[in-house]
C-alpha cells in the first residue's frame, strides 16, 4: 500500500532546521540509508516500479551525490548500468556539460559522452526535487546524447517550490514517494 510505504518513509527523514541556510528545512534522508529495514522498503518501492517491462529503463542516471546512492542499487537490482551525472570537474574523460541558475549564482553538471547511446531509455533519480532545476539539467544533458529520459524518480517532492510541475510540463514523467507541504 503506496499510502502506509511513504508514510513509514516519511517517518525515518530528518528534517534540519536552517540548514545551509536561514529559512531552508533540510530534508535529511541519511536515516533512511542507515535502517537496513528501512533501506530495503526504500530501494523495493523503486525496483517495483521499475521491474515492470513497460518501464524498465536501459539504463539509471544518478544524480551528484544522493542520487547515485539510491541510483546505483536500483540498477544493480534491474540488472542494468549505472552512470553518474557529476558537479563540474569530477570526471575524467570528455564531458557533455549543462549550467543552470542558482538561488545566488550557477551550477554545472557533466556527463561522459559515452555514458549512454542514442534511443537508450533512461531512468533519472535524484533524492529530492526542489526547484527542479537539478533534474532538468540532467535531462538535458542525456537529451544531448540522444537518449531518452523516460521518466524522473525521486523519494521527496516539495511541490510548493514548483519544480516538479515544471518538470512535468517539460515532458518529463516524474515518481516521488512521499512530499513535504
Ligand atoms: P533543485 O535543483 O532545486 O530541485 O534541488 C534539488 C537538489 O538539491 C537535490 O540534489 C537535493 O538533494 C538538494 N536539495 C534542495 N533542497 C533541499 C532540501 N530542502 N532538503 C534536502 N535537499 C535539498
Amino acid at each position: 500500500n503506496h499510502q502506509t510505504v511513504s508514510q513509514y518513509l516519511k517517518n525515518h527523514i530528518r528534517t534540519v532546521p536552517d540548514w545551509p541556510a536561514p529559512g531552508v528545512q533540510f530534508r535529511d534522508i541519511t536515516p533512511l540509508l542507515q535502517n537496513p529495514k528501512v533501506f530495503r522498503v526504500l530501494i523495493d518501492a523503486f525496483v517495483h516500479r521499475y521491474m515492470d517491462p513497460a518501464l524498465r529503463p536501459d539504463v539509471v542516471a544518478g544524480l551528484d551525490a544522493r542520487g547515485f546512492i539510491l541510483g546505483s542499487v536500483i540498477a544493480y537490482e534491474l540488472n542494468v548500468g549505472f552512470v553518474p551525472v557529476r558537479k563540474k570537474g569530477k570526471l575524467p574523460f570528455t564531458t557533455v556539460q549543462e549550467t543552470y541558475e542558482l538561488e545566488y549564482g550557477s551550477a554545472t553538471v557533466e556527463l561522459h559522452t559515452d555514458a549512454v547511446k542514442p534511443g537508450d531509455r533512461v531512468l533519472l533519480i535524484d533524492d529530492l526535487i526542489a526547484t527542479g532545476g537539478t533534474m532538468m539539467a540532467g535531462k538535458k544533458l542525456l537529451e544531448k546524447l540522444g537518449a531518452v529520459v523516460t521518466e524522473g524518480a525521486a523519494i521527496v517532492d516539495l511541490p510548493e517550490l514548483g519544480g516538479s510541475q515544471k518538470l512535468i510540463a517539460a515532458g518529463l514523467p516524474l515518481f516521488t514517494l512521499l512530499d513535504f507541504a
